[in-house]
């Protein structure tokens, strides 16, 4: 499998696959040259610039700015993914081709049928609140194809990325035995974390897989 590790703050900028003006007319050059070269390299900037704030924080032990610093990770970390996707997706008009064998069979799988996805696809990107994506996603979890709208690019997640250890802090999962006391249920939970599962779920996500359930025995 193709991957590489990104060191925090040594994002780049990954160049457009094609000439600017090759998008031409359904995207112009301007609006091409400023998205990619200006507004791309912001989120990469930011991310770059938040992922050296965090490690500062972890150095330091200050996270009196976490909740800040966590966000811009979600927005530019997700900013960063979605833009390198949607660069690679696209292709001069006409260039593209037809829907290939597994991309059809599985949107068959998953939607019915290739006209019920591309509708389901546009309707969802349209009527997206304010800023954000339409999105095709493979969940590995359910093992079938999903579309999604992305609020701006993030709500606190970044795209790509598969569970490995989690904590729900909705007041549901505390409030009977710790009552507002959100940090001393955190702190004690720590007791409770199964290392042996957490191991064999990060080495299936570096395979790509996500399984919901426990290994058994
Ligand atoms: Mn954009």
């Amino acid at each position: 499998m193709y991957s590489i590790t990104v060191p925090p703050g040594e994002h780049t900028l990954p160049p457009l696959p094609y000439p600017y003006d090759a998008l031409e007319p359904i995207i112009s050059s301007e609006s091409l040259r400023i998205h990619h070269d200006i507004l791309h390299r912001g989120y990469v900037e930011g991310l770059n610039r938040t992922e050296l704030m965090l490690v500062e924080a972890r150095r330091s032990g200050d996270f009196d700015l976490i909740k800040y610093w966590e966000g811009e990770l979600a927005y530019n970390g997700s900013g960063d993914i979605l833009h390198s996707i949607y660069w690679t997706v696209m292709t001069p008009p006409g260039m593209g081709g037809q829907p290939q064998n597994y991309t059809l069979s599985e949107i068959r799988r998953s939607f019915g049928n290739f006209r019920a996805f591309q509708e389901q696809f546009e309707q969802a990107a349209i009527k997206v609140e304010a800023s954000g994506w339409g999105v095709l996603v493979w969940n590995p979890a359910w093992n079938r194809l999903e579309i999604l709208q992305a609020g701006k690019h993030q709500n606190l997640t970044i795209w790509g990325s598969i569970p490995i250890l989690v904590v729900d802090v909705w007041e549901h999962a505390y409030y009977l035995d710790y009552q507002n006391r959100r940090g001393d249920y955190v702190h004690s939970w720590w007791d409770l974390i199964n290392w042996f599962e957490v191991e064999r779920r990060l080495l299936l996500a570096m395979r790509g897989q996500m399984p919901l359930t426990i290994w058994q025995r």
